[in-house]
């Protein structure tokens, strides 16, 4: 008990329709429940939170196909583009160990490289060198702009 609610309603936040039941209810049905939770900022968190996840998941398909994925960045960078990726959203930037930003995802990432990007080539769990925090992250989006200028201009 969170003590937040401390008096039983009568009808549905969403759509006043009376309810019954369980005393803690506050929605009519499921249908109310998630349209309530997915307007205003719910609705954003919800939005950012599958754009998030698309990314992730897309990274590591390509990752699977590791034979061509480490040794072509720009066929990397049009697949991930034409599958949908959304370079507008990350989590994070992680300072590899070789010096390196990589733009990550959770624990899925890619280095922007010249004429596309490398995709890590396994997954980022916690290591030492990521407790240090990146003190010049500007790079990287310096790299990312001009590398989705070209890719705009080319088609
Ligand atoms: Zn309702």
């Amino acid at each position: 008990m969170n003590g937040i609610q401390t008096s039983a309603r009568e009808t549905c936040m969403m759509c006043d329709a009376p309810l019954s039941g369980r005393k803690d209810k506050r929605f009519c049905d499921d249908v109310c429940r998630v349209r309530h939770h997915r307007t205003g900022v719910q609705r954003v968190l919800h939005d950012v939170d599958r754009v998030l996840h698309r990314n992730r998941s897309l990274l590591r398909r390509i990752r699977a196909d590791a034979a061509w994925c480490s040794g072509d960045p720009a066929g990397c960078f049009m697949w991930l583009r034409r599958a949908g990726y959304d370079f507008n959203f990350h989590t994070h930037v992680a300072g590899l160990h070789d010096g390196r930003l990589a733009v990550m995802c959770y624990e899925e990432g890619f280095v922007v490289e010249e004429n596309g990007v490398q995709v890590l080539d396994r997954p980022m769990i916690q290591q030492p060198w990521m407790e240090q925090s990146v003190a010049e992250p500007a790079a990287v989006w310096c790299d990312l702009k001009r590398l989705l200028k070209g890719s705009a201009s080319r088609r």
